[in-house]
């Protein structure tokens, strides 16, 4: 349930492992609403590469503030956007959104920036539809698709794998990039990650986390950092918080990083201001 906290201010209490929550399909109608009147915002939170000093790209990730039930964190609204198909419109709106405004803003760059949308496993249900509104997107939003990439879990690739990597390589063909998000939690097998179409490991954020000052706990990172080295992948770090995390993975060669050391997920308007003070 929500509760008022003074002011305006509400918090969520709301259990998403107990799916007979009373709650549950209220938020549900709330979260269809949201999508539809498209008042659902996007933020971005910068990619840095560390050795370059440069910001080469953001990762749009979705921010929903209900009048009710208060800041709803994707952690809650994603797993039942996907329950319920509403995850379609809403990776619709990311999708138009996020490209228009990277777009806009590659007009103004030297060095054009990439925009990171997460798909989750049902925009593969439909591959041709998708790749379809994928190409219609980036044509409406003059957006080169060597400016997007898409984040995809390593449990997707498990769900029907031959078709899902059928899709993989027509996304590669058309010159979006694949990156493998939260790496390391997913199980893949090792041997079959070699033949994939994909461009990046992303290490998850837990294995950068778990790095201490003395760079102890450090062997898995490591080890991915090794692994995406020799298999030709990139690899980015997300997560970073901290100066030695940061200092560990530079060290290891893993330059591209995101995470709270360099800056949260951005507004548009936050963004634009980060752009110009970055050095
Ligand atoms: P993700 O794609 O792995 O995104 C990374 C999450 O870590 C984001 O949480 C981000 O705000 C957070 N983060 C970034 N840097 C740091 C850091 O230094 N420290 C800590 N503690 N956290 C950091 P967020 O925005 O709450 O999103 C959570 C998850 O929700 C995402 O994980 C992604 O799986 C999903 N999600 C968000 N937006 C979308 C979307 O548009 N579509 C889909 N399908 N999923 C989305
Ligand atoms: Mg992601
Ligand atoms: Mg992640
Ligand atoms: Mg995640």
């Amino acid at each position: 349930s929500a509760k008022k906290e003074g002011g305006n201010r509400v918090t969520v209490y709301y259990d998403k492992l107990n799916p007979s929550n009373i709650e549950r399909p209220r938020l549900e109608a709330h979260l269809r609403n949201a999508i539809e009147n498209e008042t659902i915002e996007v933020c971005y939170q910068p990619k840095v590469n560390v050795e370059l000093g440069t910001i080469f790209g953001a990762e749009a990730l979705v921010r929903w503030t209900d009048e009710e039930f208060g800041v709803v964190t994707p952690e809650v609204f994603i797993p039942i956007a996907e329950d319920t198909g509403l995850i379609q419109q809403l990776w619709d709106l990311v999708m138009r959104r996020s490209c228009k405004q990277v777009s806009k803003w590659n007009t103004n760059l030297t060095q054009p920036l990439s925009i990171s949308v997460n798909f989750s496993a049902r925009q593969f249900q439909e591959p041709s539809t998708m790749l379809q509104r994928v190409k219609d997107i980036l044509a409406e939003s003059n957006l080169a698709p060597e400016h997007l990439e898409i984040e995809i879990t390593e449990s997707i690739l498990l769900t029907n794998s031959s078709e899902i990597v059928h899709t993989l390589k027509s996304l590669q063909d058309l010159g979006v990039a694949v990156s493998i998000d939260d790496f390391g939690t997913g199980y893949s097998s090792l041997s079959y990650l070699k033949d994939l179409p994909i461009n990046t490991l992303k290490i998850d954020q837990s294995f950068i986390q778990n790095i201490d000052q003395d760079f102890g706990n450090s062997q898995i990172p490591e080890a991915i950092i090794n692994l995406a080295r020799s298999l030709h992948l990139d690899v980015i770090a997300e997560g970073v918080e901290e100066e030695y995390q940061k200092e560990f993975l530079r060290s290891k060669n893993c330059v591209q990083m995101q995470g709270y050391l360099f800056s949260k997920p951005l507004s548009k308007d936050d963004f634009e201001q980060f752009l110009k003070n970055f050095h």
